[in-house]
Order: structure tokens, then sequence, then C-alpha cells
């Protein structure tokens, strides 16, 4: 499980998170939405500490750590339970679609070369890239750089997989194949919170779906609650804006 209690998050005078609670169960896919500027991507980085927050508490499983006293090791370990799909890839360039996959394994949890190299083989299959395992990040399309950075998650094996808009710096014709691939995995049980500004999505593969405005959560239930009967005003008239 996954909870977040009473998020603060400033930078300088802005305050981008006003008290945030989540809680989320394994296998749970939440999507979060709200308009630009509503700390959406803010409140994702908080919870693997990228951006750490002032105030409030984050446990993951067994963890929990207090925002005003992380130490350096519960920072590491959250970071191990988590893994972040960002929205422009983040691939080594340098690196293999192969090896872009291995490196997490190899660098940060230590697993030996040949099993790295055999698991992110299969993490590559499962995104259907198996035949672009030695292309360059430069040779592949944006959908393929991302199904890669999805693969880099998925190798993890972390306890939740931190979605930050991960279609939204594709061409309109690839959107479909990285959603799919999302699709997939959720329906596999893997633990996620996808910030999105894709509806289709939101509707049809979460279970929670969380409205943020402002800093706060405005409203949260089902998809059916939030798309069919939203009670706050301020969902309705983003729903209204954006559908
Ligand atoms: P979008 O949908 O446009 O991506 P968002 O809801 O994800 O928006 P955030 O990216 O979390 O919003 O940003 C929330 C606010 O915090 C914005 O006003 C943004 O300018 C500000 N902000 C985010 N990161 C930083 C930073 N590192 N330094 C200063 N201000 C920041």
């Amino acid at each position: 499980m996954i909870q977040l209690k009473n998020i603060h998050k400033s930078f300088g005078r802005l305050n981008v998170l006003n008290g945030i609670n989540l809680t989320v169960e394994r296998g749970d896919v939440v999507v979060i939405l709200g308009p630009s500027g509503s700390g959406k991507t803010t409140l994702l980085r908080c919870i693997n500490f990228l951006e750490r927050p002032n105030d409030g508490e984050v446990t993951i499983g067994a963890l929990t750590v207090d925002c005003r006293h992380p130490s350096r090791k519960d920072i590491l370990e959250l970071r191990r339970k988590t893994a972040m799909v960002f929205q422009h890839y983040n691939l080594f360039k340098h690196k293999t679609a192969l090896e872009n996959v291995m490196e997490g394994l190899i660098v940060a949890q230590k697993v030996p070369k040949k099993e790295a190299r055999e698991r992110s083989l299969e993490m590559l299959e499962k995104v259907g890239l198996s035949d672009k395992c030695d292309h360059y990040p430069s040779q592949l399309s944006g959908g393929q750089q991302q199904r890669v950075g999805i693969a880099r998650a998925l190798a993890l094996n972390p306890e939740v997989i931190l979605f930050d808009e991960p279609t939204s710096a594709l061409d309109p014709e690839l959107v479909g194949e990285v959603l799919a691939v999302i699709k997939t995995i959720a329906s596999e049980g893997v633990t996620m919170i996808v910030v999105t500004h894709e509806m289709g999505f939101a509707r049809e593969v979460s279970n929670h779906v969380v409205f943020m405005d402002g800093g706060v959560i405005v409203e949260q239930g089902t998809p059916a609650d939030i798309f069919v009967d939203p009670k706050e005003e301020r969902t309705r008239q983003f729903l209204k804006r954006i559908t």
C-alpha cells in the first residue's frame, strides 16, 4: 500500500501542494487529472523524493518517511521501491534499448549482468520491442522510446510505477501504442499512478481517479464517480472544458 499524508510542497513562496492525502492499494491504477499548474507532476515527484516535500509523510509498503526528517537511506529506499516513466523518456542516448533497460538493474539493484540481460530482454518483449534491442534512441520513434522507458521501469519490479504524462510528448498517431502497453501491464496487476490528460485512458483503465486543482485534491473516486456524477463544481467545469 502507498499512503500520502498531508503532503505540502512549495517552491519559494509558491505553495504548490497544500496538504495531499491519498491511499493507493496494491494493483490500483490511479489517474491524476487537473488543470495545468495544479501540482500533478510535483505530487508524483514527491512520492519518490525527486522533489522533497516540505511536510507530511510518505508510506510505501513497510517504509514510512517523515518528510521533514528523511534520512539518506529512507530516500534511497523510496527510490528503490518506485520507478518513473517520464514525459520525455529520459533514455541514455549513447546506450541501446537493451542497455537502457539493463542499466538500472545493474547499477541500482546490483543484479548480475547475465541475469539483468535476460530480464531486460523479457521486458522488451513484453512492450513489443524484441526486434529493436540493439537500436539507439535516435533510431527509435517516440512511441518506441517511451516503450523502452516502460520496459526499464517494469524491469525494476517496483512496488509502484509513476507515469508522468507518458504520452504528451508523442505525435498523436503514436499515443495508442504506448497506452496499449500501459493498459496491458495494468491488467497484469502492476500498481501505477498516472498523470495524464488522456480521458479515454482514465475512464477505461483506471479504477481510481483523482482530480486536483490549486494544490489540493478536490474530488476522488471511481471513474464513474468522477466522469458521470462529479460532485464538485470545479470538477464539472474542468471536465466540460476538456471533453
Ligand atoms: P501540467 O499539467 O502543465 O504539467 P501540473 O499540474 O503537473 O501541470 P506542476 O508541474 O506540478 O503542475 O507545477 C505546479 C506549479 O509549480 C507550477 O506553477 C510550476 O510552475 C511550479 N513548479 C514546478 N516545479 C517547479 C520548480 N522546480 N521550481 C519552481 N516552480 C516549480
